[in-house]
Formats: C-alpha cells, structure tokens, sequence
C-alpha cells in the first residue's frame, strides 16, 4: 500500500529506468542506471520506505541493461491468477497530519483527508478489486483537482481510492447538520466543546461508532456506564497526544513503538497515580487502555475537546458495534447527548484492536481494526478451511493458499445480532478473497451458536476440533512451528472429549491429535454458568474438595461478603452434583482465589476476577520494589514468594493436579493475616511453578522441549513473566503468540491448521 509510488518516486529522483510490480509473491522492482545509484535505491528503499510498509525480505540479483528509458509503474493486473490485495485501515500519515494543520492547504481542517500511506482501506471495501467503485467512496465523485492527483503516478494520491477534499468529498455533521463550506472541521470543534462541558457524544469513527466522555469528569463517566448498563469492565480512553499518554501512564520503547504505529490498537499501559483520570473509567485496574487519534476526524476533536476522552465501543450490551448513523440513533439515542456523524459509509463495522506489551513482547489481546485482514504465513499450502472460532470473543479463520487470514473481532455470540454479523462477515471476507470453504472446522461445544452454524452447512466436509488443542495449535501455527511439541492449555473453559469443561490441560500436541497427560482434578461448578459470574461459589467448590464438611464454616469465615444460603445452596449442588457440572479449568481457579481473597466477588465480565487478581499481584510488586512498572522491561530481581504445596498424583492417567494442597495454602496465609496482595503474589508463583512441573515431567517422558502456552490464562503478564524464567531455567523452550490473541479470539486459528493438516494427513 502506497509502496509502487514510493518506488516510483524514489527510482526518478535517482535517475534510474525499470519498472514496479506487485505480485502475489511481493513487490518486484527492475531498475537500470549507474551502478552507485543503483546502490542507493537499495540502501534508500528500505530507509525510506512508507510506515506502513513492512519489508520482510529484500532480495537483490543482476539483470542484464535493457536500455530503458523511463521508470513505470505496472499494474499487476494480466497474470494468471491475480492474488487479490486487500489492505487494513491505517492511521493518518504525518504528511496528511500536516496538510490538515495548515490554514494555507486545501485540506486544512478536512477531517476524510489520506492518501496511499494512510486511511480507511478494510472498512470501505465493498467488493475486490479495491478499486474506488467497489468502496463506499463510490457515492462521491472526485473533483478535478483530486482527480489530477489520483490518477498522478508522482504524487502521493495516486490510486488513493479514498481520496477525497472538502470540495468533493464526505462530510462531517453533527446531531444531523452537516458542515458548510466555511469549515470543514466546524461539526467536530463544536462536539468536542461538547466533550469539554461534560456531555456524551457518539463519535462515527472509522470502523464504527464510539461513545465519547471527558475522562477526567467523574459525573460524565458514571453517566456513561449507567447509560450503558456497563458496570465493571475498564473503558479505553483517546488522548491528545503521545505527551499526553506520556503523563498518564508509564511506557516504556515498546508500548510506544505499539502505540504510534499505523495500527494504532488500544495499548495497555501502566497507570501513573494521581493523574487526574476519574477512578470510574478502570476501577480496580492498575493499567489504562490508551489509544493516539488515528483519523484526523480525531485529532481535529482534541482542537476543542479535553486531551483524555472516554472512546468505547458504540453498543448495546454485547452487540456488534454500531456503524451505521440509522443504526447508532436508533440504538444509542439513550446514551449519547450528540452524534457526531459522517457520510462515508462504513460497510461492516471493526472494532479497535487491544494489544499489551509482555516479557518485552507485543502482544494482541483483540486482534481487528489495523491488523484485519493482513494474514499470518503459515509454512504450506493448505486447503480452503473455514474454521469458525469459538463462543466469546469470537473472530473466525480463513485459510487462503498459504496464509491464515483472521477476520476482526466479531464479539461474543450469544445473540442474533452478533450471529448476524458473524454470517455476514464470513460472506464478505470469502467474497474478498474469491474463496470459498471446501472444510469447516468448528468447537466441540455443541451449544455454541458458531458450531451450530458449521453444522448446518451444505456441501463442505465438516472437521470438530477440541477447544485446547485448538489454543494449543494456534501457538504452533503463529510461532511457525509444527510439532509435536508440549502444551499447556489453560483457560476458562472449553469442552472436553468426555463432556466435561476442562482448562488446565497439559497436553502432547501434534496439529493431527493430541494426547491429554495431565490435568487440574475436576471439581463441580455449583449451579454452572452462576458459578462463572459468582466466584465465591467456585471458592466453596474448591473449599469443599480441600476441607470437606468444614467448607462452610471457613468459607463464611474468610469471605464476609458472602450469603449464608447461597453458601449452603451451592455445597448442596455440588456436593449432590446438583447443575454442577465438572470442571478441570484453571480459570475457575484463579476465580475461587479471586473470590477468596476478598478481590473480586462478582464477575461483570469474562475473565474479571483472574484480571483483578494480577492486578493485586501486581500492587505487591510494586510495593517491594521488585519490578518498578512491568511496561515491557524484565522484572528486575527481587523478593521471590515461595509457592504454595503442589500434589500431581501420577498413579493414573491423565495425570491429576490436585488444588486442595494449593487451597490450603492460601487459606493459612490468610488465616495468618498475610497481606491479600502478598498472597496474590504468591499464587501465581503457584501457577508458575506448577506450569514449570508439569511440564518438566512430560519433557522427561517424551523428551519433548518446547512447551505451546496457549488460552486466557496467558494473558496475564505476571504470570508470564515467571514463566519466562522458570521454564527456560528447566531446559523448556515456551511459545507463545504473537500474531494473534491467547484468548478465545484466536481460536479459530488453531482450529484451521489441525483441520488442514488431517485433510492433508
Ligand atoms: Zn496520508
Ligand atoms: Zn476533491
Ligand atoms: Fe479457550
């Protein structure tokens, strides 16, 4: 995107004749000059290429001259079978940054401006090839002085499809009132005055609809979350600038690498204390998720708004996204005081991307506006597979040649709405691709809408993959790696073979089966799903299995929140195995700790409580002293917690690791009066250390060295960060992901590679 003309340029000014084309295999570029500039254009070519080109692989070779004159820019239409090209949205340049800022250009203050390094590209696409009739461009018709740069092999615009001026081009409106033809930006500087006096404002951005607040206004976000109907789970804010995130966080090189670049995704980053940002936007979080503007609709709001703004999803509940101006009236009117719209369509809704930096690495937590659809290499051909994901955080997968191509975050899908988006998004990115399935690969869990879904259709070979070696695949397939090789699964849940919920699997995983070795001993969830969104009633599942009778006295004991006749209610469900289905999911044991511990008793989203638990780890460590804010720099030495009692019976296959032994410990920690933080700490030494055991154990019986770290559980940085030096001092080599997300969202992933290779096996 935007590289032939930069090749273009780059080969007249230095004099050289040739040509650029794109291919399905790169970019292939022939020059003939003097052989100095020659040189030069290799060195400049990748000093100066545009952000958002990324050069893997530069490969030089000596042709004989032609005599060629001039340098051409071919198109790579003609071949046999033209790979179709299908780019990401991308932040805005710095080049367009500055026409926007500058009184004296004609885009200044035009808020659609880009060019062939920047803009909306995914989220415009029609149909292929990306050419402007098939975008949602195709409502406006260039003007003559954008036209001259379109069609300009020399200038910035060329084949910009979107390119577009305050003259031809989109429009800002606010609460339905366009701009008018003095200033193109007048809609957007009075919203965010809007902002400034602490109202709502639903923000039509580039790949749907935003709900806006002040982030230091107290008042406005307690609106906002009353509003929504969202209680507990942290709202990502937009700020300024880079010196505005600078103040509110700690960052360290690679979370600012993460947040400037053209992807621009949601950056977790280490809050700094007392900096003015309201409690209610992450309570109980020691971390905010901050994102740069990355349209100049954006920037241009923080001419007049306040530098820290509320930007969360435009929804309803759990719904998609909203992205359409009918759609976000209709559905947001309750919520949002203003909308601030446009009239470039977005022709299906992308959710921000969210991304944290672990161990040193980036890593996706939500893998979908900015990196959808670019693919993940994958080492062979595969056949078409269409792999569907899972329940939550679903994004499905297709497999194209050989690249893996994920579709953006599609939410969680429990209801039609989300369903319906799902099914379209499957139809638009096959259409895309001019692909179509020939293997569908789906979950086990026959109550999940996405099975239902592969199982009802027509005509292609159906592959059901189990949800851990699916986490355990995709952490092969993402680190290039085909196994066997060791893995452990952990998560909250997925079903298992033998119709339990497992999610402490540790596992001998091949991409065409694998073997389960070892796993957290199973233990009823009282009352099942109440147990997910009640973590005191895991606490008791777990108190039981380590004190018998005695749960009851010590769980009142030690947790006052808790209600003596739900206590009662849930050890009678679970001791009769009363809707209490059995569990092996180490989710649900970080869940029972959380609960424990006084952290957090009631889960308003997934994964809640094991969120807060690290965070309560985290206060320890920075309490000692130990590693001053993780932001991407090893933990420094420091005070090291002994992990609790591990019992792994080997006597039967699988193994089973029991949790009493863990439980225990933390009960007489508690009981001790050791500080809650400090116990936290401790536990995930536990996890760590248990990890590192088992694993250890199932090297030595297979001789087996590297280990796939796959699922939820391994989104937790602390836990991470142990592992990084535990398994390696073992002689274990982790993988991990780094393409796509840990968590359910990258499921299908893995789901795609075992079904290709059993079609190939
Ligand atoms: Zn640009
Ligand atoms: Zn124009
Ligand atoms: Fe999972």
């Amino acid at each position: 995107m935007g590289f032939r003309p930069f090749v273009y340029q780059l080969a007249r000014s230095l004099e050289l004749a040739g040509w650029v084309r794109n291919t399905s295999e790169g970019v292939i570029i022939e020059t003939e000059g003097e052989q100095e500039q020659v040189d030069k254009f290799l060195r400049l070519l990748r000093e100066q290429a545009p952000p958002a080109a990324e050069i893997s692989d530069l490969c030089a070779q000596a042709v004989a001259p032609l005599g060629e004159r001039e340098f051409a820019i071919r198109s790579s239409a003609g071949e046999e079978r033209p790979e179709p090209v299908i780019p990401a949205d991308i932040a805005t340049c710095a080049d367009c940054a500055r026409e926007v800022a500058d009184p004296a250009h004609r885009r200044f203050h035009y808020p659609f401006t880009n060019c062939t390094n920047c803009g909306p590209r995914f989220t415009i696409i029609r149909g292929i090839p990306y050419d402007r009739p098939k975008t949602t461009m195709a409502a406006f018709r260039m003007c003559a002085d954008c036209r001259r740069e379109y069609d300009d092999p020399g200038d910035r615009r060329f084949h910009a499809q979107p390119n577009a001026c305050p003259r031809c081009g989109p429009r800002a409106a606010l609460d339905g009132q366009p701009a008018g033809n003095d200033d193109p930006a007048a809609p957007i500087l009075r919203a965010g005055e809007l902002l400034a006096a602490g109202r709502i404002v639903a923000v039509k951005g580039l790949g749907g609809f935003h709900l806006a607040c002040d982030a230091r206004s107290a008042d406005a976000v307690d609106t906002l979350r009353r509003r929504k109907g969202r209680s507990g789970k942290p709202f990502a804010l937009m700020v300024r600038d880079l010196a505005e995130a600078e103040s509110l966080c700690f960052i360290a090189d690679r979370e600012r690498e993460l947040l400037t670049s053209p992807r621009r995704p949601i950056v977790l980053l280490r809050e700094r204390p007392g900096n003015g940002i309201a409690r209610e936007v992450a309570p109980r979080n020691l971390y905010l998720g901050l994102m740069l503007p990355y349209t100049p609709l954006h920037t241009l709001l923080f001419e007049t708004a306040p530098p820290a703004l509320v930007m969360t999803s435009g929804n309803l509940a759990e719904e998609p996204i909203c992205h359409t101006n009918e759609e976000a009236r209709a559905k947001l009117g309750g919520i949002a005081d203003h909308f601030l719209t446009h009239d470039r369509d977005i022709h299906l809704p992308c959710d921000d991307s969210v991304a944290r930096v672990a161990i040193g690495k980036p890593m996706l937590i939500r893998r979908s506006r900015g990196y959808v659809p670019r693919s993940i290499a994958l080492p062979r051909d595969a056949p078409p597979v269409l792999a569907v994901g899972g329940e939550e955080r679903n994004a499905f997968c297709l497999l194209v040649g050989d690249r893996a191509v994920m579709s953006q975050h599609i939410g969680d899908l429990d209801n039609v709405e989300t369903l319906d988006y799902f099914e379209r998004a499957i139809e638009h990115l096959g259409e895309l691709f001019r692909w179509r399935p020939e293997v569908v690969a789906y979950d086990l869990h026959p109550e999940y809408l996405s099975t239902k879904y592969a199982l009802a259709r027509r005509d292609v070979k159906l592959v059901g993959v189990q949800h851990h070696h699916a986490h355990a695949a995709g952490v092969m397939a993402d680190a290039g790696v085909e196994g066997p090789v060791l893995a452990a699964s952990l998560d909250g849940a997925g079903y298992g073979t033998d119709g339990a919920i497992w999610g402490g699997e540790f596992l001998v995983a091949r991409l065409t089966d694998f073997e389960r070795m070892a796993h957290l001993a199973y233990v009823p969830m009282p009352g099942g799903a109440a147990a997910v969104r009640r973590p005191a009633r895991m606490a008791l599942a777990y108190l039981r299995r380590a004190y018998g009778d005695d749960a009851e006295r010590i769980a009142l004991d030690l947790m006052p929140h808790l209600d003596r006749r739900e206590a009662r209610v849930a050890l009678a469900q679970a001791a009769r195995g009363l809707n209490s289905p059995l569990t092996s999911s180490m989710g649900r044991l970080f869940d029972a700790v959380s609960a424990l511990l006084g952290v957090c008793v009631e889960a308003t989203y997934t994964g809640q409580p094991a969120v807060e638990l690290e965070m309560a780890a985290g206060e320890m460590r920075n309490r000692c002293g130990t590693a001053a804010p993780p932001n991407g720099r090893r933990a420094s030495p420091g005070r090291v917690f002994a992990p609790y009692d591990l019992a792994i019976d080997t006597s039967v296959r699988p193994w089973q690791i029991a949790p009493a032994p863990i439980v225990r410990g933390v009960v007489d920690d508690l009981r001790a009066g050791v500080a809650r933080a400090e116990i936290a700490a401790r536990f995930h030494y536990t996890v760590a250390a248990l990890i590192t055991r088992v694993c250890e154990m199932m090297a030595r019986e297979t001789g087996l060295a590297r280990v796939a770290l796959g699922g939820g559980v391994f989104q937790n940085a602390y836990l991470l960060e142990l592992l990084a030096e535990s398994l390696p001092r073992c002689g274990l080599e982790p993988l991990l992901h780094s393409q796509a997300p840990t968590n359910d969202g990258g499921l299908a992933l893995g789901q795609a590679v075992i079904a290709a290779a059993m079609e190939s096996s």
